[in-house]
């Protein structure tokens, strides 16, 4: 079967509804989406529905591998779903999750008996200060004053102890809440990270892209976003192996990572939106800027010529397509990647190796607003 997941065996005619005489994209996914979940017997829960979802659109080849595999295996159970999320969409199990809440909330109960028990020998060496006290008002003699002054002695030895004790005890439980946040930062991190890539995933692009809207929406800056797909790559793993795929993956992904950060500042940020496709965050740039940024790093990779690094044998060449939109106000992140996808499928269309910005939106006269963006050609 293809590796874009079950869509070679849903046909046109399978659709539900035919949208103008052709199947659309979308409803041929939802179509082999319910498939898969009569296939699998599974019930029809959101998780499963965006594993499923990943899967026939192709959006992420090494999920439909693994969900494949476990089909032909002999079926896929909720247990299955669960593993898949977490090691293609970085979920954290939810027992390892569980694990750190119990040991954090060990951890607190432990700290909180061992105040209270503090407590309780301070409220001690109170009461012995206060008898002293008493005691003082009614002494007479020497001895009586010696006596005194060597309870007082004792009772402050064993304060001192006891607060020694209480030090340790706070000191020990610092280090050990400080190794559960490492613990709980490092799960954080895995499940927004891409491990081929060392790039933000889906996930992570995802939301740092949301926190970049609301900067530039606050702060009345532009925000530019480019979906780069390379061209041709599966071409590239047919002839010489997923292995070089791996590698061409990470070479595209950390040069679009640096030409990014280079044009756009520290606040620019690339992503594994999925599959060969990368989601490019340029805060700070319009339209025109960003695709002009994303066409020289295009125009960089396009003119060298990969090799292997064991033997030298040349690979060619890699391009990729891009599409590139601008925040608008009253965008979703969803709106606006939508829109550098569609602009993404118009660069393929277009022939490939090239970047394409967005349409300008229409203002009141219909016409576009000026400014807006214009088609970068080779
Ligand atoms: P187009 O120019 O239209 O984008 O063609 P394409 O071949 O790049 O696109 P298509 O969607 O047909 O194929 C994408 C390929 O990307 C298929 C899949 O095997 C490959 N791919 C996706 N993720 C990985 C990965 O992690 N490693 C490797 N080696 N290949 C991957
Ligand atoms: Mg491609
Ligand atoms: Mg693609």
């Amino acid at each position: 079967m293809k590796e874009t997941g079950g869509l070679e065996a849903v046909r046109a005619a399978d659709s539900p509804r035919d949208l103008g005489g052709m199947g659309h994209p979308a409803l041929l996914h939802y179509d082999a989406v319910r498939r898969l979940f009569v296939e699998s017997g599974l019930p029809p829960e959101p998780e499963t529905y965006e594993l499923f979802w990943l899967h026939v659109t192709g959006a992420d080849p090494a999920l439909s591998r693994a969900l494949e595999a476990q089909l032909t295996a002999g079926g896929l159970d909720a247990e299955g779903v669960k593993e898949l999320r977490r090691r293609h969409l970085g979920d954290i199990a939810a027992a390892e999750v569980l694990a750190l809440l119990e040991a954090t909330q060990a951890s607190a109960t432990h700290l909180a008996g061992r105040l209270e028990r503090g407590h309780e020998e301070l409220k001690a060496y109170d009461a012995e200060i206060a008898a002293g006290d008493e005691a003082l008002a009614v002494a007479r003699g020497v001895t009586e004053l010696a006596q005194m002054v060597e309870r007082l002695r004792r009772a402050n030895a064993v304060m001192m102890a006891a607060n020694r004790r209480l030090e340790g005890d706070i000191g020990a439980a610092r280090l050990e809440t400080g190794r559960l946040l490492e613990r709980l930062d490092t799960a954080e991190r895995a499940a927004r990270t891409d491990p081929l890539t060392g790039l933000p995933n889906r996930r992570g692009i995802l939301d740092a892209l949301k926190k970049a809207t609301r900067e530039a929406l606050d702060g009345g800056q532009p925000l530019a976003v480019g979906l780069a797909d390379i061209d041709h790559f599966k071409r590239m793993n047919d002839r010489w192996g997923h292995n070089i795929g791996d590698e061409v993956l990470r070479c595209v992904a950390t040069h679009l990572q640096a030409h990014a950060k280079r044009t756009a500042g520290d606040g620019a940020l690339a992503g594994r939106h999925g599959g060969e496709e990368f989601l490019v965050m340029l805060p700070g740039l319009g339209l025109a800027e960003a695709a002009a940024a994303l066409d020289s790093a295009r125009a960089i990779l396009a003119r060298q010529v990969l090799r292997k690094a064991d033997d030298g044998q040349v690979l060619g060449r890699v391009s990729f397509s891009a599409g590139v939109a601008l925040l608008r106000a009253g965008d979703s992140v969803e709106g606006l990647v939508d829109r550098a996808d569609a602009a993404l499928y118009g660069a393929k269309r277009a022939g490939r190796d090239r970047v394409q910005p967005e349409n300008p939106p229409k203002g009141p006269s219909g016409r576009g607003l000026p400014g807006s963006g214009h088609g970068l050609r080779r």
